[in-house]
């Protein structure tokens, strides 16, 4: 069996190095538009949870991955210059480069034919396949090309976001509030490595259109974020790498997953929004079901089906997580009146997902004082 994988991201990496290495008669042909080396963003996130899929799938690429992660368990957040400490929430942050370094050298050993430099505008120019897989990102070509059959609905999300660095080194995932005079912002931010945290930073466009953010060229975007941030940053800089700039969130659905011989994955098939920091896991996760799904199925007429049946419902109750987060966010400047307690409360349950008694499992202490300060405790 020939396969063309189109994107050499987390899903096209993952999933062309367990369809190899269940089958390695297969003829895997990865192309990707960047170089090995090249990569947007910083670090990324992963729970616990995503581990033990890694673990069962590929042994050697999940004790590379775990050997470079750096691991915490609480999430804290900060608003009005307090910080709320929430544990019980165990994820662990790995460089993004390192992430799909260890994938590339793992697909390289199984024999995977991996093509970098190769940016593709027309799809006929593939090689011979009898599957194609489409892991092109969210503004995937081949979900473009074939939008008559996938059926494709993309919408945006209304906040503005940057992703930068930082070298401040956030333990812990820590979700920063600031009120200031031209609106309010949020940071996302976690340690990767040793040096470096993510440090995304989200606000309101009518806030991003009164700071004159969308004039601004990069370096002052991070002068003046350094200055909003200033009491968190501890004299840190802000940094900005490749093609720095504001976006909005896209969010990827399609009605239909594949067609006879073409099937699309990850962010090309759904996006999840970055605050809950499952965007790689759902992208791996797609990858194994997959390769499941061929290991049951020789037959992609039949392997194709049996994907999007034993994934679709997992994937559409996170991407519904994922909107319930993304809107919290979106109204985050009605919450910021609360008190650092109430407001930590709101901002842990905001995906729904969690509610106060799985909290009181993670993390009684923080509950009780949650419960003390809403006089809720007990007498
Ligand atoms: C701000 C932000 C923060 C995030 N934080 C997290 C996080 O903490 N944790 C998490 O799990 N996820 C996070 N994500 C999401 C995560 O980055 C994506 O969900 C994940 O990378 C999806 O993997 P993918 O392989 O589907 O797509 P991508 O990683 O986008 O990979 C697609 C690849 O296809 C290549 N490509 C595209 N078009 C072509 C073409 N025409 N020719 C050749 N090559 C092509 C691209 O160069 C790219 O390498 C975040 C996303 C954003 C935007």
């Amino acid at each position: 069996m020939r396969i063309t994988i189109l994107g050499g991201g987390p899903a096209g990496l993952y999933g062309a190095l367990l369809m190899k290495r269940l089958d390695p008669s297969r003829q895997i042909t990865l192309i990707e538009r960047d170089g090995p080396d090249d990569t947007f963003g910083w670090g990324i996130v992963f729970s616990d949870q995503t581990f033990d899929y890694l673990r069962e799938s590929d042994p050697p690429s999940y004790e590379a991955i775990t050997a470079a992660c750096e691991k915490w368990d609480n999430v804290d957040v900060v608003h009005r210059g307090e910080r709320i400490t929430v544990r019980g929430n165990c994820f662990s942050g790995i460089a993004r480069i390192r992430f799909l370094r260890v994938l590339q050298d793992r697909c390289r050993e199984v024999g995977v034919d991996l093509q970098f430099h190769h940016p593709v505008t027309d799809l006929t120019t593939l090689p011979p396949h009898d599957l194609l897989v489409g892991a092109d990102g969210a503004n995937s070509l081949v979900r473009r090309v074939h939008e008559r059959l996938f059926e494709p609905t993309l919408d945006y999300g209304r906040n503005k976001y940057i992703w930068l660095g930082t070298p401040k080194l956030f333990h812990g995932l820590t979700l920063t509030f600031v009120e200031h005079p031209t609106g309010v912002y949020a940071a996302h931010s976690y340690k990767f490595d040793k040096h470096t945290s993510t440090f995304i930073v989200e606000c309101s466009e009518s806030t991003w259109r009164t700071a004159a953010l969308g004039e601004m060229p990069p370096a002052r975007t991070a002068a003046f974020l350094e200055e909003v941030f200033h009491d968190h940053l501890d004299g840190h800089p802000l940094l900005t790498k490749n093609f720095v700039k504001w976006l909005n969130f896209p969010l990827v659905r399609n009605r239909r997953w594949h067609g006879e011989r073409i099937v699309l994955l990850g962010d090309a098939l759904h996006t999840a929004h970055f605050s809950i920091g499952s965007g790689t896991k759902l992208a791996l996760e797609d990858a194994i079901m997959l390769a499941r799904a061929f290991g049951t199925e020789s037959d992609a007429a039949a392997a194709l089906p049996l994907f999007e049946a034993s994934r679709r419902p997992r994937v559409e109750q996170y991407q519904q997580a994922a909107m319930d987060s993304l809107k919290w966010f979106e109204e985050m400047a009605d919450y910021v009146h609360l008190g650092p307690l109430p407001f930590a409360l709101e901002a842990m349950t905001r995906s729904k997902r969690v509610d106060v008694e799985k909290l009181r499992q993670r993390d009684p202490e923080f509950v009780a004082a949650w419960e003390r300060s809403a006089g809720l405790g007990k007498e």
